[in-house]
Order: structure tokens, then C-alpha cells, then sequence
């Protein structure tokens, strides 16, 4: 399925040039215990809608940044730095 998405720095560009990392997870504390570590590591939701996750404009400008992606169809999707997450909460 192609799709578009909107880097921060480049606009709208075709999905063929980025990359798809993960979903968006909170990284336990650094103390976090074995099991917690663990699961943020290697398990994901996977979740059916709307969710966060982690794009790399490979093709473009090189830069990390995170989307909101209905994972049903492909749409609706926003596109922000990290650093606007940490402003949204
Ligand atoms: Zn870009």
C-alpha cells in the first residue's frame, strides 16, 4: 500500500522514502527492573488504529521524527519532533 507522509522538515513526500522503525514506547528509568527492560525492548502492542510510532526520512533530509498513524487505513496521520512530544504532555 502506498501512502504519503509528512516529514516536519521536507513536507509530503512518498512512504517509499523513509524508513519505519517502531512504535513510540516510554523508555523505562534506568533502574527499571529485567522484565520491564525486557518488554520495552522486544514487545510491541502492534495496536489496530491510531498510534505513535518512529520514521526515518532515509531519502531526504536524514532526520528521525515520530507519527500519528491509523494503522487501519493509513490516514490521518500527524508528523512532529520528538521534542513536541515532550510539549504535548
Ligand atoms: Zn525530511
Amino acid at each position: 500500500m502506498s501512502f504519503q507522509l509528512n516529514c516536519p522538515n521536507c513536507g509530503k513526500r512518498a512512504v517509499s522514502e523513509f524508513s519505519f522503525k517502531c512504535e513510540y514506547m516510554e523508555r523505562p528509568e534506568a533502574d527499571a527492573d529485567f522484565k520491564e527492560w525486557g518488554d520495552y525492548i522486544f514487545l510491541r502492542e502492534n495496536k489496530k488504529g491510531t498510534q505513535t510510532e518512529w520514521w526515518f526520512h532515509r531519502s531526504g533530509c536524514q532526520s528521525w521524527f515520530l507519527v500519528e498513524r491509523d494503522t487501519t487505513n493509513n490516514t490521518d496521520h500527524k508528523s512532529f519532533w520528538y521534542k513536541d512530544l515532550k510539549q504535548k504532555k
